[in-house]
């Protein structure tokens, strides 16, 4: 199987050849018509899978173009500082040609540009629950306008703690959006926090 054949978007196409990816891994190959079609997704798949494609390629693939000063269409939410850049570092490439707005929050760091540049307007918000909580309280982020809402190692988020955190985030979102989950583990005590969140998610195992 190749690239091409998956339905992605010319800019997305130019994107995966500037990254140097040959050939879509597994969960991509399976991921990406799935989203592409706008199902929601539960995904049993661990770090080094090329996982993190799996989810920016056909979302960046579908995702209009905001106007300026709007609030995010997506949002990545991963419970990591480490994560959370390196999603933010793969997001960049791919909107040098999809052209889309991209802002990286993670705790640790000053609130001053990560505000800055959430006034500007964003079309792709990627940030740890923690700040992404306290940005909401301070007025600079809604997620009203979230489409596509992407939850990343969500076992590593319950296991943290964050599920609480994560749970008034889900409720600030449209519940028509699409929602797509990832997880090294889909056992059952993932599954009973995560399943009320899905709409009759396509399921993908690696
Ligand atoms: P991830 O599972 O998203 O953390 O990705 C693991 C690593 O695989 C990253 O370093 C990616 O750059 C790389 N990668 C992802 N997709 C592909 C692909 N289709 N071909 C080659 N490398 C890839």
């Amino acid at each position: 199987i190749r690239f091409s054949d998956l339905g992605l978007s010319e800019n997305v196409l130019k994107a995966v050849k500037s990254l140097g990816y040959e050939t879509p891994t597994p969960v991509q190959a399976q991921a990406i018509p799935l989203v592409l079609k706008g199902s929601d997704l539960c995904a049993a798949a661990a770090t080094g899978t090329g996982k993190t494609a799996a989810f920016l390629l056909p979302t960046m693939s579908r995702l209009p173009r905001a106007r300026k000063g709007g609030g995010p269409r997506m949002l990545v939410v991963t419970p990591t500082r480490e994560l959370a850049q390196q999603i933010g570092d793969v997001c960049f490439a791919i909107s040098r040609s999809t052209r889309h707005f991209q802002c990286t929050v993670y705790g640790g760091t000053k609130y001053g540009p990560q505000i800055t540049k959430l006034k500007r307007g964003v079309d792709i918000l990627i940030a740890t629950p923690g700040r992404l909580n306290d940005l909401r309280e301070r007025g600079v982020v809604n997620l009203r306008d979230i489409d596509v809402l992407v939850i990343d190692e969500a076992d590593r988020m319950l296991d943290m703690g964050f599920w609480p955190s994560m749970e008034s985030i889900i409720a600030e979102t449209p519940t028509t959006r699409q929602t797509l989950l990832f997880s090294a583990t889909l056992d059952r005590k993932v599954m009973r926090s995560v399943a009320p969140i899905l709409r009759n998610p396509a399921t993908v195992e690696v």
